[in-house]
C-alpha cells in the first residue's frame, strides 16, 4: 500500500519543529477544510490525510515511532491506525481547536463548546417617494423577530428547573465519530445535535418557548430617514435584529432604501435634472420662464437665440448632501417645441416670417450647406 510520507503530506522537513508542524497543518487544514470545500471529495481526502499526518507528528512519542518504523510503526498495534488515537490515545483535539480558534472564527463554529453568538441581522426593503428621499421622512416598519423569552429570560428552562449535562456528548458539546478509510480510522468531530454545542440541556423546558429561549414577536420600529438618501442607501438600526444565542448580543436591522422615480425629475447623486418645453418664440426672442424646482418656482432667463437642448444650471436647487455639507444643483434642459395644427392665420404669419428671414438668421443651416457643397 503506497502511503505518502507524513512529512511530505504537511510539506515540512524531517527536522521540523513542533511549531512548524502545527503551522503547516493549519495551512493545509484551512485550505482543504470540508466547510470550505463542500462536496469536494479530493479536498476532503487531503484534509483527512493532513489531519492524520498532524496527529502523528504532533505527538512526540508517535513521531519518534514513525521516524524509526514508518507507517508500519504507528499502524502496528492491532486494528490499524484508529487505535493509535482513539479514545484517550490522542489527547490533541484541544490542540486542533486551538488551530482553528486562532484562525479567527469561521471554522471553529462546528467544534467545541459554543459561546455567546450574536443574533442574525434582518434585512428590510423600503420603497419611498422621490420627494421623501430628498427631504427626509419618518416611516414605521413592522418586523417579526426572535426576542428573549419573557417567561424564562432566554434560559429555556422552566421556573425552578436547572440544567443537566447532555448525555449524548457527555458535556463536551461535540460528538466524535470514527470513519473507516483505507488508511485507517479517521476521527471526525461535529457539534452535538442535542445540546447544540452547549454541553448541557434544560431539565424541564420552559412551557412558553419550549426550551428554545426565544419568542417570535412582531415589533414596530419608527425610522427617521435623513434628507438626501438615494436608491441603495442602507440604514442600519443597531441591536434591533434577532436576539443573540446564549446571551449573545442581538443582531442589527438593515433598511435597504429604494426610491420611486419622479414624474418629471431625474436625479444623479445630489443633482436634479429636468427637461422643460419652451416655445419657438421664447427661444428665438428670449424670455423669462418659471421653472418648477423642488423648492418652489424659480425664474430663469433665457437669452434670445436659445437652441433646443441647451442646458441651464440653477445653483443649489439640487439635493442636500446626506453627510450634511453642500447641496447639489438643478439642470434644466430646454426643448423647443415646434407648433402643430396651425390655423390659417398662424400659417400666414409664419409664411411671412419665413419670407423675411434670410440665411443670416439661420447660421447653423448656412454652415451646413456650405460643408455639403464642398
Ligand atoms: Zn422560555
Ligand atoms: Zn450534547
Amino acid at each position: 500500500m503506497s502511503k505518502r510520507d507524513y512529512y511530505e503530506v504537511l510539506g515540512v522537513g524531517k527536522q521540523a519543529t513542533a511549531e512548524e508542524i502545527k503551522k503547516a497543518y493549519r495551512k493545509k487544514a484551512i485550505q482543504y477544510h470540508p466547510d470550505k470545500n463542500p462536496g469536494d471529495e479530493a479536498a476532503e481526502e487531503k484534509f483527512k490525510e493532513a489531519t492524520e499526518a498532524y496527529e502523528v507528528l504532533s505527538d512526540e512519542q508517535k513521531r519518534q515511532t514513525y521516524d524509526r518504523f514508518g507507517h508500519e510503526g504507528v499502524n502496528a498495534n492491532g486494528a490499524g491506525f484508529g487505535n493509535g488515537f482513539g479514545a484517550g490515545g490522542f489527547g490533541g483535539f484541544e490542540d486542533i481547536f486551538d488551530i482553528f480558534g486562532s484562525f479567527g472564527g469561521g471554522f471553529n463554529t462546528g467544534y467545541g463548546r459554543s459561546g455567546p453568538r450574536k443574533g442574525k441581522d434582518i434585512r428590510v426593503n423600503l420603497r419611498i417617494g422621490f420627494e421623501e428621499a430628498v427631504f427626509g421622512v419618518s416611516k414605521t416598519i413592522k418586523i417579526t423577530r426572535n426576542e428573549k423569552c419573557s417567561d424564562c429570560g432566554g434560559s429555556g428552562a422552566a421556573k425552578g428547573s436547572g440544567r443537566k449535562t447532555c448525555t449524548v456528548c457527555g458535556g463536551s458539546g461535540h460528538v466524535k465519530n470514527l470513519q473507516q478509510t483505507p488508511f485507517g480510522t479517521i476521527q471526525n468531530v461535529r457539534t452535538c445535535d442535542v445540546c447544540h454545542g452547549e454541553g448541557s440541556i434544560v431539565e424541564t423546558p420552559c412551557p412558553t418557548c419550549h426550551g428554545t429561549g426565544f419568542e417570535r414577536k412582531s415589533k414596530s420600529l419608527t425610522i427617521n430617514i435623513p434628507a438626501g438618501v438615494d436608491d441603495d442607501t442602507v440604514l442600519p438600526l443597531r441591536g434591533e435584529g434577532e436576539a443573540g444565542e446564549r446571551n449573545g448580543e442581538p443582531g442589527d436591522v438593515y433598511i435597504f432604501i429604494s426610491v420611486k422615480p419622479h414624474e418629471y425629475y431625474t436625479r444623479e447623486g445630489k443633482d436634479i435634472f429636468l427637461e422643460m418645453p419652451i416655445t419657438f418664440a421664447q427661444a428665438a426672442l428670449g424670455a423669462e420662464i418659471a421653472v418648477p424646482t423642488l423648492y418652489g418656482k424659480v425664474k430663469l432667463k433665457i437669452a434670445a437665440g436659445t437652441q433646443s437642448g441647451q442646458k441651464f444650471r440653477l445653483k443649489g436647487k439640487g439635493v442636500a448632501s446626506l453627510r450634511g455639507f453642500g447641496k447639489g444643483d438643478m439642470y434644466v434642459t430646454v426643448k423647443v417645441e415646434v407648433p402643430k395644427n396651425l390655423n390659417a392665420k398662424q400659417k400666414e404669419a409664419l409664411e411671412a416670417f419665413a419670407e423675411v428671414t434670410g440665411e443670416e438668421a439661420h447660421s447653423e443651416g448656412k454652415k451646413f450647406w456650405e460643408k455639403v457643397s464642398k
